[in-house]
């Protein structure tokens, strides 16, 4: 049994995670500010014998006690990393360097959640981890990139200059249950659309390509990477089957039964126009690859969206 902190424990693939190590017997300390994240996302646990929950934003130092630290603190999505960029990019910096600084005085190993945003508009594709990318650092989406690529340079720092024992995971496209409702990010937005028998947004023409994991896979992923020996670079964790965004629109009104629509708005400056992971490494490394089928998780994210809209008395057009 480790004492492990989870960062952004309150967020989506944070309370997913914070779930998945207490059923594995650790003892877990959430830290939120909940920025994006909810106590909803926690309820369940709040009485666990295993689980302290703590409100800290990670801009100011914590002090705890703690053997590894999984650093998933920071806006994921396009609207709500572009809310406060200053912030965004703040959160990446002096939070990545705070959770090293921690980590380098307990001794305790750290795993950042990077993203495939570092590869940013990639003229490489798929994207392979010596890849160093095509970002644009004075761009709308840059507080987020480049703060993402400044974390993954202090924790490569932090290995060479003090030897602390550091993980990355860059992720890819992550969907499941416990995204918020206003998230912004396509999936839930197109299933709440499609749920409401509203307009689906599709930004461009929908040409653009993203590939979808699931979350039981990502956690999987993120733990089996923690647990890894010897290895200090990045690892993509991602599912590798990509779709265009018109296709996930196609299937999400087909897994819904949806009468809505679709719409053409115009594409977000710098939206990367292709990605896929190429996750070699992380089959090789940690004999991981996801496993639920996008159908599959679709149908268990669109069940979940269906129920928290019914709770908030939202009438569904399905
Ligand atoms: P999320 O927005 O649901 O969760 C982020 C959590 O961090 C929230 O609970 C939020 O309140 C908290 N937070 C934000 N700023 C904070 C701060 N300064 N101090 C303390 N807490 C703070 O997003 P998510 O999808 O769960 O993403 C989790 C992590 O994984 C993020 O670091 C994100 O960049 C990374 N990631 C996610 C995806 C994805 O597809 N979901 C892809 C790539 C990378
Ligand atoms: N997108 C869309 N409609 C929406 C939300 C997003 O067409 O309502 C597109 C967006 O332009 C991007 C892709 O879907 O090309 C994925 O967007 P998301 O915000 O989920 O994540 P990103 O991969 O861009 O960070």
């Amino acid at each position: 049994m480790k004492r492990i902190l989870v960062t952004g424990g309150a967020g989506f693939i944070g309370s997913h995670l914070v779930e998945y190590l207490l059923a594995q017997g650790h003892e877990v300390l959430s830290l939120d500010n909940y920025f994006t994240g909810s106590k909803e996302n926690l309820l369940h646990l709040r009485d666990h014998p295993r689980l302290e929950i703590i409100r800290h934003d990670v801009v100011n130092p914590l002090m705890v006690e703690v053997e590894e630290i999984y650093n998933l603190a920071c806006p994921a999505s396009p609207v709500h990393y572009q809310y406060n960029p200053v912030k965004t990019i703040k959160t990446n910096v002096m939070g990545t360097l705070n959770m090293l600084g921690l980590a380098k005085r307990v001794k305790a190993r750290i795993l950042q959640a990077s993203t495939s945003e570092v590869y940013g508009d990639p003229a490489v594709h798929p994207q392979t981890e010596d890849y160093w990318g095509h970002v644009n650092c004075i761009g709308i989406r840059s507080c987020y990139d480049e703060g993402k690529r400044a974390a993954e340079t202090l924790m490569m720092d932090y290995h060479r200059q003090n030897g602390v024992a550091v993980r990355i995971a860059r992720i890819f496209n992550t969907y499941g249950p416990r995204m918020a409702i206003n998230d912004g990010r396509v999936i839930s937005n197109f299933i709440v659309q499609a749920l409401c028998g509203e307009d689906i947004t599709v930004y461009g023409q929908g040409q653009q390509t993203r590939s979808f994991c699931y979350i039981s896979d990502l956690v999987a992923g993120l733990v089996r990477l923690m647990n890894t020996e010897d290895f200090e670079g990045p690892v993509n964790l991602g599912n590798p089957e990509e779709y265009t965004i018109l296709e996930l629109a196609q299937k999400i009104l087909e897994l819904t039964g949806s009468p809505a629509r679709l719409v053409f708005k115009p594409l977000p400056q710098d939206d990367p126009r292709q990605r896929c992971p190429d996750i070699s490494r992380a089959r090789k490394l940690l004999d991981w690859q996801p496993t639920v089928p996008l159908t599959h998780g679709l149908n268990e994210t669109i069940r979940y969206f269906a129920e928290k809209l019914r709770q908030q008395g939202r009438k569904l057009a399905v």
